[in-house]
C-alpha cells in the first residue's frame, strides 16, 4: 500500500486498499484506490480527480451494509468527517448536527449523556452516522428519519453542496431517496431535531419483557436494555461475519395475508401502513428449516434467520448464491419475495 497526504483540505489517497477490516462480513477485498475524506470540502477535488480519470466510485461508512467483491475498482471514499455540535436548543427541541464519519452508537450514547432523548431504541445499530439515512436506519419501532431534519450533501450529479430537508430524504421502510438513487450524494453532515417532549417506545415483545416490573423506564433505562438484547441475541461482526438482517421484512397486502394466514395460522407478522401487513422475514426463513443451517464458508445465524453469517473465507458469490437458496424456498413455501438489504458492491 503507498499513501499520499498533500494538505489539510486534500484527501489522503491510498492505492491497493485492504478492506478486509472495512466489511462487517468480513470478505477479503482491496479498494483498487481509496480516498480518506476527512472535511466536506476535500469532496469536489476528489470527484474531479474521478472523473477526469473516468473511473467507477462509491462511498463507504464502516461497512456493516455491504456485500464487497473481492476488487473495487476505480475509487472507494471512506467517509471520516467527524465532529458534533448543539446548534441551538430551546423549550421545544434541540438541533444537533454530526459529521457523517461519527461513530453512530457514539452518536446515541452522547445524546444520551446530555439528556437529548429520543435515539435510545437505535442503540448499537453498527455504522456511521452519513449511512443512517440511506436506508432509514430503524429498530425496535423506531426510525432515524423520525428525527432528522436536513442532511447536508455533496450532490455528484450537479457538482454542488445541498442541503436536502428531511420532507425530501423520501424516508420509508428502511429506504429513502439516497437508497434509490445511489452514486448521486454524499452525505457529509446529518442535523438532528430531538423534541424535548418524550415517550418511552417498548412495544417490541423483547423490550416489553424486560420492563415487566417497571412502568416508566427512562430513556437511559432503554438504552441498557436494548444494548443488553442487542448483545445476547446478535452475531459480534467482530467474531462472526455478518451485516445484520439480510432480508427486508416483506410488506404484503390484505387480501395475500388473509391466504396465507389460512394456510400457515402461526405465520408472525404486524400491521402496517394503509392496510397492509409486515411479515417477519425470519419467520418465513425458518419455516423453510434453514436457520443454523450452513453452505460452504456461509450459513443462516443459529439464534436469528434473518441474519447470514461468513463462517470465515466466505465470498460475496457464496453469500449471494445461500441468499437466492433462500429467496427460492420462502419463495416456494409462502410465495413472497425476499429483498436483500445489504448494498451489494
Ligand atoms: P456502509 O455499510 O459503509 O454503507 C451502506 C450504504 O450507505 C452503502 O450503499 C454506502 O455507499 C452508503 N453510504 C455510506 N456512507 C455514506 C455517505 N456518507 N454518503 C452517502 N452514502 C453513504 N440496520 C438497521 O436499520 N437497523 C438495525 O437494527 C441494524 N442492525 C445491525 C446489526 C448488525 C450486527 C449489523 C452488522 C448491521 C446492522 N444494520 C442495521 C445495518 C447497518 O448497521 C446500517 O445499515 C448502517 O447504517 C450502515 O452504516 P455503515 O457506515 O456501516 O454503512
Ligand atoms: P424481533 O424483535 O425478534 O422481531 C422480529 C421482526 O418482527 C422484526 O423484524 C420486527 O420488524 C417485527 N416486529 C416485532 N415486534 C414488532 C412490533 N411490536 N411492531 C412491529 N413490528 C414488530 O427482531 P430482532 O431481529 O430481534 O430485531 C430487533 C429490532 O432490531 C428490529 O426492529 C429489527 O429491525 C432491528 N434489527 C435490524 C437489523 C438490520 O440489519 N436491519 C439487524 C438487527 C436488528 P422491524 O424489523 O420492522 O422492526
Amino acid at each position: 500500500m503507498t499513501s499520499t497526504e498533500n494538505s489539510i483540505s486534500t484527501a489522503k489517497s491510498s492505492v491497493n486498499l485492504d478492506l478486509k477490516s472495512r466489511n462487517t462480513f468480513g470478505f477479503d477485498a482491496s479498494a483498487e484506490l481509496a480516498y480518506e475524506i476527512t472535511a466536506a470540502e476535500q469532496i469536489p477535488h476528489v470527484m474531479d480527480e474521478i472523473t477526469e480519470k473516468k473511473i467507477p466510485w462509491r462511498v463507504l461508512g464502516s461497512g456493516s451494509n455491504v456485500i464487497f467483491p473481492k476488487f473495487l475498482p476505480g475509487a472507494t471514499l471512506l467517509m471520516n468527517i467527524l465532529g458534533i455540535e448543539i446548534v441551538q436548543t430551546n423549550q421545544e427541541d434541540s438541533i444537533i448536527a454530526a459529521g457523517a464519519g461519527v461513530n453512530w452508537h457514539e452518536f446515541v450514547s452522547w445524546t444520551l449523556e446530555r439528556n437529548f432523548f429520543g435515539l435510545e431504541n437505535l442503540a448499537l445499530i453498527p455504522g456511521t452516522v452519513g449511512a443512517a439515512p440511506i436506508q432509514n436506519i430503524g429498530a425496535y419501532g423506531v426510525e432515524i428519519g423520525d428525527y432528522i431534519q436536513l442532511i447536508e450533501a455533496y450532490d455528484a450529479k450537479e457538482h454542488i453542496f445541498v442541503k436536502i430537508s428531511k420532507q425530501d430524504c423520501h424516508f420509508a421502510y428502511r429506504n429513502s431517496y439516497f437508497k434509490q438513487h445511489p452514486y448521486r450524494f454524499i452525505v457529509t453532515k446529518v442535523v438532528f431535531k430531538i423534541p424535548k417532549q418524550w415517550q418511552a417506545r417498548i412495544q417490541y415483545a423483547d423490550l416489553a419483557k424486560q420492563f415487566l416490573n417497571n412502568s416508566s423506564p427512562t430513556a437511559k433505562d432503554i438504552f441498557s436494555a436494548i444494548c443488553a438484547i442487542r448483545t445476547h441475541k446478535l452475531p459480534d461482526p467482530k467474531v462472526i461475519g455478518n451485516a445484520g438482517s439480510f432480508f427486508q421484512n416483506p410488506i404484503v397486502a390484505r387480501e395475500q395475508y388473509e391466504t396465507l394466514i389460512l394456510k400457515h395460522p402461526g405465520l408472525v407478522s404486524y400491521p402496517d401502513a394503509d392496510n397492509k401487513r409486515k411479515l417477519a422475514a425470519g419467520w418465513l426463513i425458518d419455516q423453510c428449516g434453514l436457520k443454523g443451517q450452513r453452505m460452504g464458508n456461509v450459513g443462516v445465524y443459529e439464534n436469528q434467520a434473518l441474519v447470514l453469517v461468513n463462517h470465515g473465507g466466505g465470498t460475496a458469490e457464496d453469500i449471494l448464491g445461500l441468499a437466492r437458496c433462500i429467496q427460492d424456498a420462502v419463495h416456494s413455501k409462502f410465495g413472497v419475495k425476499l429483498e436483500i438489504e445489504p448494498n451489494i458492491f
